[in-house]
């Protein structure tokens, strides 16, 4: 899987940590499946009872990769998370749809299903696809200079791939979230419901291993019932369906982007998002 994710084990726990610390932990798709190994084999192994999902550094993830030199996105791999083709050698819509099918909005749902309890240890910027990954933890800690956003509304774009803002925080927030698309502090993140505790960046690695130490001990068939009996309450809640419809949107969107300007990310990278807000925040 190479050393953009690592896995580690004490105990009952494993410990999966994204690492592009020089990259704030952007995603490419070396990671996605670097993670996925990680997420499989930890499901796999009978000693692991609980998997905390980090990233190394001072940022959990600033989200997917675009523009770092090891960005990949015309690179195939042995694809899991569905039936969907090789986007490698597609064109327009057909190569991003194939191809987000795939690495964000499959394995995503994929990861979601893991019948072991997962705990996502948030610090600093938890940004658009590094919210998909907090996401699909059953629970998020987050240390006190953590913040999250998704900015993606600049590009013309509603929300990143994985739309599961409404259920998280509540249809009114999710507005607000993404129309302003500001850096929400995890003490503000807390009091909307999205994340599980608030602790001092000190305490942070300590309070997720005790914590994870503790639901070890309960039984694993019992969690694994529990986290599916959640699950399928959101799903009733229409997660699943509000997933497939705005996703929908999403590629809309990206095609728009396309046909009508620069690129299907309307021209934006990493930098020019950066300056965007930056700007906007006077
Ligand atoms: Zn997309």
């Amino acid at each position: 899987m190479g050393d953009v994710v690592l896995y580690a084990q004490e105990g009952p726990v494993a410990f999966v940590t994204m690492n592009r610390p020089e990259y704030r932990n952007a995603q490419n798709s070396a990671m996605t499946y670097g993670l996925d190994d990680s997420f499989y084999r930890a499901a796999a192994d009978d000693s692991v009872k609980v998997i905390v999902l980090a990233g190394a550094g001072a940022h959990f993830s600033a989200g997917h990769d675009i523009g770092t030199p090891e960005r990949d996105v015309d690179t195939s791999f042995d694809r899991r998370a569905g039936l969907w083709w090789d986007h490698v050698g597609k064109a327009g819509g057909e190569s991003r749809y194939a191809r987000e099918q795939e690495v964000y909005l499959g394995m995503c749902r994929r990861w979601r299903e893991l019948p072991k309890p997962t705990i996502a240890q948030v610090q600093g910027a938890c940004i658009a696809g590094g919210l998909m990954l907090a996401w699909i933890c059953d629970l998020i800690v987050a240390s006190d200079d953590a913040f999250f956003a998704d900015p993606v509304v600049r590009m013309g774009i509603p929300g990143v791939e994985y739309f599961a803002h409404p259920w998280v925080m509540g249809p009114r927030a999710a507005k607000e979230f993404l129309f302003l698309g500001e850096r929400v502090p995890a003490a503000r993140a807390l009091e909307l419901g999205m994340i599980n505790r608030v602790v001092p960046r000190e305490r942070l690695a300590g309070e997720v291993s005790e914590m994870a130490e503790k639901i070890a001990a309960m039984p694993r068939l019992g969690l694994a019932l529990t986290k599916k009996a959640i699950n399928q309450a959101e799903d009733l809640m229409g997660l699943q369906t509000g997933l497939d419809s705005v996703f929908g949107l999403h590629h809309f969107a990206h095609a728009h982007n396309a046909e009508a300007g620069a690129d299907s990310l309307a021209g934006h990278d990493a930098r020019s998002m950066r300056d965007a807000r930056r700007s906007a925040e006077g």
